[in-house]
């Protein structure tokens, strides 16, 4: 494993092969990092919240969980969680989204950020509007959602085991919001020796 940090409003794409784990490391805490899988055979079939919580039936998955494709197949399980506070109902932040609710205009986000380091493997940012929001926390309520500040400690880890091969992408949040506890920051990530593809930093 080789341990990468991605810097705060910056992505990375990497490979792993069935079996293989990598983990996901929040290290000053209360900081989103946005996930996209694909299968590597065939990236149309991709990472899918809304089948993984009708596999798993939550919306908080964890350590035993499985997330599930557009197709129903397993990609990766939460071999280990730390946190246990994660969000499968939110897209990945954008120049919208950081514009009209964060303030930032004239930047972008995590979908953009996705969408540069996936290009090269053939993957549009049409095809990147869903994710697992590591560490992010949202809220519902009589069925109106909303976004929290994230309870992950520094320190927090998810461990990740790929069950198939595959193609994965995480930014690092650009929401200089309470999705971030106010203020934007980096994320760590230990992942096989030689499986980057791209990164934008
Ligand atoms: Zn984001």
């Amino acid at each position: 494993m080789v341990r990468e940090r991605v810097p705060e409003k910056h992505g990375i794409a990497f490979e792993v092969d069935r079996g293989e784990r990598f983990e996901v490391i929040d290290p000053k805490g209360s900081q989103v990092a946005d996930l996209v899988a694909f299968d590597r055979s065939d990236t149309t079939e991709r990472f899918s919240p809304k089948y993984t919580y009708r596999r798993e039936n939550k919306l908080r998955p964890t350590t035993g969980d499985r997330l599930y494709t557009t197709e129903g197949e397993p990609i990766l399980t939460f071999v280990d969680d730390d946190c246990g506070v994660h969000d499968l109902l939110y897209a990945p932040c954008n120049h919208w989204v950081v514009g009209d609710y964060y303030g930032q205009t004239g930047e972008g986000g995590c979908r953009e950020n996705l969408a540069e380091v996936l290009e090269g493997e053939g993957i549009s940012e049409a095809e990147i509007q869903e994710t697992l929001n590591v560490f992010m926390k949202s809220e519902i309520d009589d069925y109106e959602v909303r976004i929290a500040e994230p309870e992950s400690e520094p320190g927090d880890t998810v461990v990740f085991e790929a069950e198939m091969d595959a193609i994965v992408g995480i930014a690092a949040c650009s929401g200089e919001s309470t999705v971030n506890a106010g203020g934007t920051k980096p994320i760590d990530l230990d992942i096989p020796d030689g499986s980057v593809l791209a990164r934008n930093f």
